[in-house]
């Protein structure tokens, strides 16, 4: 869809206008906002995601919700279209995978009834819900087996905008932080 590919080409341009230590700073604020959503305090399963460097830093996050018992789900990307989940083991259990991200190297993770809180990047947003991803798809395919679960959209917030473009398979989020 080329207004999609538009969009994409804007939100990039604008992520360039950031240094690194800009939006590690930007990103601090914005995990602090999760962390007061009391829909993640009450989680025991979450779905989170090791961050690129263009995205909300998540590493700390994931340490420290693991730390505190609870049980972090990370994607690996398992061909060129699907994605499947791995339990997160500790810093020194993630390997790199497709596209650069680094992901746990365990047995896939199937008990997908016992998600409660799926934390989810996205090139923008709109206050609506929907998403926009990067372009492959990986999470709408992924989202539609976890239909009931809450799922958070997270991002800076120059990246959201008033509408995303979207088609029938775009899985919305529940709430956008
Ligand atoms: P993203 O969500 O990463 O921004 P898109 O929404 O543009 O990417 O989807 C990318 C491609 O993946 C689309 O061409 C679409 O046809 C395909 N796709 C997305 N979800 C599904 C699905 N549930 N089943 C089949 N194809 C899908
Ligand atoms: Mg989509």
């Amino acid at each position: 869809m080329k207004e999609k590919i538009i969009l994409r080409n804007k939100i990039r341009e604008k992520k360039r206008q950031f240094t690194q230590v800009q939006l590690d700073e930007l990103s601090r604020m914005i995990i602090q906002r999760l962390l007061h959503s009391d829909k993640v305090k009450n989680a025991q399963t979450i779905i989170l995601y090791y961050s690129l460097h263009d995205e909300v830093n998540t590493h700390h996050l994931i340490d420290l919700l693991s730390k505190t018992g609870k049980k972090i789900l990370l994607p690996y990307v398992k061909d060129d279209t699907e994605m499947e989940l791995r339990e997160y083991g500790g810093p020194d259990d993630l390997r790199k995978g497709c596209y650069g991200i680094m992901e746990p190297t365990g047995n896939t993770f199937t008990n997908l009834e016992t998600i409660d809180v799926a934390v989810i990047p996205g090139m923008s947003f709109d206050s609506n819900g929907n998403r926009l991803g990067r372009g492959k798809g990986y999470y709408d395919r992924f989202l539609k087996k976890i239909p009931d679960v809450y799922k958070i959209g997270i991002c800076f917030d120059f990246q959201k905008v008033d509408n995303i473009p979207t088609g029938l398979y775009d899985v919305k989020m529940d709430e956008i932080i």
